[in-house]
């Protein structure tokens, strides 16, 4: 039955990390990972989780099933956290929350239910994307365009680029955004430049669909959220967020992610809740229990919620201290031309280091990068730092 199933390609950076445990050199470093990790080189397991599993552990509680679409206490949390704690669409009933299988999940789930409701629109991804982005969404039966984003010249935004792309789209297409800290580039809008886009899209009457995986990673809770609130704030009838806590919880594999559909009234969120639950209940049933359940303990004591903020803090401003460290040590080692590192934000940069610079890396110095130059940030600390920096100039040279 299988014989003409081909060897389907693995992931690249799956692929990277395998070479990577391999390589038997001292001294290795993995900048080509999705991962926080801390000054230790390990990933953090954030003191308000232990806290909140020490007490479940204790608690042995029975494992039902969770609702279809998980669990209220998560998904009133999520809404605050994603919407802000006064919005007015909260207020009146316009968002259907479901917790989901990661961010992942919500992006799938979403894909989903727009192809039920708008069965002939395409989807527009930033050029790059996190590639998923085109495999889910191809998955789902869309048509994935792209839309110009980044800039190699500038190593930034090209704005007028991706306001031209996103004029020319047909009304109806739904626009994939990054609410910040872009993956793979590492480069974000500012609230002007996000403010242009809401209007923009409002004009064209496309879709926007959100996907924000890394809320708190570069400013702050609030703050990172700009594209949502401006969505909110503009008077658009519907738009999508696709949310992970994968990364703001350091809880990677406990899938932990929700998926909010704003609708026009109340009604049209129930009814869109309803839809919703049809189409998680014809994919996997319900969600997970356990990550569930940490995300929303946490969220719903104050005294938890402050801990997590803190230990988000703390994870933010390391990445922003490695950013900087790395800029200043560039430049101290004859290689000045990398200051916009400190101006893209969140876990990655997309480096300007060509493929052939990368497999140098690899190969002369054992730093393992990704060939498209994307490095991840947060895998820096103080012990590896120098050996990055001074490899990095080296094949700049
Ligand atoms: N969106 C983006 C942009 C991401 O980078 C990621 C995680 N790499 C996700 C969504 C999915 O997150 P999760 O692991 O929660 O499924």
């Amino acid at each position: 039955l299988f014989a003409s199933v081909e060897m389907t390609p693995g992931d690249p950076i799956l692929g990277l990390t395998e070479a990577f445990v391999a390589d038997t050199r001292p001294g290795k470093v993995n900048l080509g990972v999705g991962i926080y990790y801390d000054e230790q080189g390990r990933i953090p397991l954030l003191r308000a989780v232990q806290q909140v599993e020490q007490k479940l552990a204790q608690e042995a509680k029975p494992r039902g099933y969770i609702p279809i679409d998980g669990l209220p206490a998560y998904n009133l949390a999520t809404q605050k956290l994603v919407f802000g704690e006064d919005s007015p669409l909260l207020a009146a009933g316009r968002v259907a929350t479901s917790q989901t299988i990661g961010g992942s999940g919500a992006l799938r789930i979403g894909a989903d239910l727009l192809k039920k409701v708008l069965p002939n629109a395409k989807i527009a991804i930033s050029s790059p994307s996190w590639e998923n982005h085109r495999v889910v969404f191809a998955s789902a039966g869309f048509e994935v365009v792209d839309y110009a984003y980044y800039d190699a010249a500038t190593h930034g935004l090209d704005f007028p680029g991706m306001l031209a792309d996103l004029g020319k789209l047909e009304p109806g297409t739904v626009v994939l955004l990054h609410a910040c800290c872009h993956n793979p580039t590492g480069v974000d809008l500012n609230a002007e430049q996000w403010q242009q886009v809401v209007e923009l899209v409002k004009e064209r009457n496309l879709m926007p669909f959100i996907d924000m995986a890394y809320q708190g990673f570069d400013e702050g809770i609030d703050t990172d959220a700009t594209a949502v609130r401006l969505f909110a704030a503009s008077g658009i009838d519907a738009f999508v967020v696709a949310n992970s806590y994968s990364k703001s919880f350091s809880l990677y594999g406990e899938r932990v992610g929700a998926l909010s559909i704003v609708g026009r009234t109340r009604d049209e969120a129930l009814r869109v809740q309803s839809l919703v639950k049809r189409t998680i209940r014809s994919n996997y049933s319900s969600p997970a229990t356990h990550g569930g359940l940490l995300v929303s303990t946490v969220l719903g004591s104050a005294e938890l919620k402050a801990m997590w903020e803190q230990e988000l803090g703390e994870m933010r401003e390391r990445i922003h201290a490695m950013r900087a460290g790395m800029v200043e040590k560039l430049a101290a080692a004859g290689a000045p031309h990398f200051g916009f590192i400190q101006e893209q934000a969140g876990m990655f940069s997309y480096s300007g280091l060509s493929k052939a610079q990368v497999d140098r890396l690899r190969e002369e110095y054992a730093i393992y990068a990704i060939g498209t130059g994307r490095i991840c940030v947060a895998a820096l600390n103080r012990a590896n730092l120098d050996t990055v920096v001074n490899a990095v100039a080296a094949v700049s040279r």
